[in-house]
């Protein structure tokens, strides 16, 4: 038996306290791998919820960690500046599409989200246009867990329905439904719909926000180029901001550094957070283009942007984030992403077996992320204790079993991850549970 920590002081995400079993303790890690207390070491198939791209113990992001704090851990970003906020502002104008000209920090996913609808809320009311208060979503989107992000979830079949009655109203399209690489006369009815919902409710309608090409939480569902430049032309036609949130798909998820560069597309406002510190620190950024900067530039202080977290900018988070993109760039992980994904094709995708099997509804490869949809959310009962005897870290939800893993798993280590998926399914599967 593992030795585990377990006390009910301690209250996990999503986790019904009252029969979860003890979660296993971990003690550290190196490259892709965690290790247990106890001495098991596990592959992890998620990177930790997506957002430790260059694996655990990274040496050098490690270092800077330790070089910085020996310098300086904290200082508000209110009437203050550092160089490390401003180096990584310097940094993500750079990488980012072109047009994106101005960054704004804050400490998570959902609170970089946040800060996005507020701005553009404020930035339609200083441009004359008070009435464009409600957001436009997508069904299947997942954009956080706080208020204002569970407001834009996908209202049905998203984890908040509970909280309906709490929750301002806003405006949705369907899910888009033709895949990455559907033909452009195929995404014409996504399209449509999505013109629909402007063309009833644009006045109303500050923004569309998206998780472009991969809505993940949803459901890794993976959708075409096509979509989001129809996106952004529509949002021109009808004066409505578009909202990226690449807190999931950015620094190379989808095999471009960011999402939008398969469209060839800039959005005026875009998210970014889970990879942007190789997941060593919460932090975020929402950049925005220069006119939306420009709205609220004014006499008046009152048109300043009105937010300001306590941690935005956090010293320590902005240096190992400029370490973290130092490494991605300098060690050719874009490279190693497209190596990544030339793997779980063939593994996955070219596998006749697993695409047979009557469970498995739907097997998608983009980038470093694959997945195996199946029919009915039962049939990946106990597949997460199924994987650990055999060394991974799977934790799929609903009716997906899927794997992101750390861009620095090696060939042997992904091959281990993607035969622990298959075997799932093609092994006799009695057999092996104790
Ligand atoms: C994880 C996620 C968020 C929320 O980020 P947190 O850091 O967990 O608040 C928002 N949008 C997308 C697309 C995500 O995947």
């Amino acid at each position: 038996m593992q030795p585990t920590l377990s006390s009910s002081s301690l209250w996990h995400p999503y986790a019904q306290m009252q029969t979860q079993p003890p979660a296993p303790q971990v003690v550290g890690g190196d490259g892709a791998r965690f290790h247990l207390a106890g001495g098991e070491s596990l592959i992890d198939a998620t990177c930790s919820w997506w957002c430790m791209i260059h694996g655990y113990g990274h040496p050098r992001l490690t270092r800077a960690l330790k070089e910085q704090a020996d310098q300086l851990c904290h200082v508000m970003l209110g009437g203050l500046t550092h160089e490390p906020a401003q180096a990584l502002a310097d940094a993500l104008v750079r990488i980012t599409p072109p047009g994106l000209e101005h960054v704004f920090f804050s400490d998570s996913g959902s609170v970089g989200m946040e800060v996005a609808m507020k701005m553009a809320v404020q930035y339609q009311v200083q441009r004359g246009r008070p009435g464009r208060h409600r957001m436009l979503s997508l069904m299947r989107a997942y954009h956080g867990d706080t208020s204002g992000c569970m407001a834009v979830c996908d209202p049905e079949e998203g984890m908040h329905s509970l909280f309906a009655g709490f929750l301002p109203t806003h405006h949705f399209a369907p899910a888009p439904t033709a895949p990455f690489d559907a033909p452009p006369e195929a995404v014409a009815g996504d399209i449509a719909a999505l013109r629909g919902v402007l063309e009833q409710h644009h006045q109303e309608i500050a923004a569309l926000l998206m998780e472009p090409l991969l809505q993940a939480a949803g459901g890794l569902n993976m959708t075409s180029p096509e979509y989001v430049r129809a996106a952004r032309a529509l949002c021109d036609e009808f004066g409505v901001l578009l909202i990226f949130d690449e807190v999931a798909t950015g620094f190379g998820r989808t095999g471009k550094l960011f999402a939008a560069e398969h469209a060839g597309v800039t959005p005026d406002i875009m998210v970014l957070s889970k990879g942007l510190t190789g997941g060593y620190l919460g932090h975020a950024a929402t950049l925005a283009t220069g006119e939306v900067f420009a709205a609220f530039l004014s006499d008046d202080p009152d048109h300043a942007f009105m937010h300001g977290p306590t941690f935005m900018g956090n010293p320590l988070a902005c240096r190992v984030a400029l370490e973290s993109l130092a490494v991605f760039e300098e060690e050719d992980y874009l490279g190693r992403i497209a190596a990544l994904n030339a793997l779980l094709r063939e593994e996955l995708m070219e596998d006749d077996a697993l695409h047979r099997d009557p469970r498995v509804a739907d097997v998608r490869v983009l980038g470093a992320t694959a997945v195996i949809e199946v029919s009915d959310a039962a049939d990946l009962d106990g597949v997460q204790a199924f994987a650990r005897q055999r060394g991974i870290w799977l934790r799929p939800f609903g009716r997906w079993l899927y794997t992101m893993p750390a861009y620095i798993t090696r060939d042997d280590e992904l091959r281990a991850i993607t035969t622990t998926m298959k075997a799932w399914f093609l092994e006799a599967r009695d057999a092996t549970l104790p």
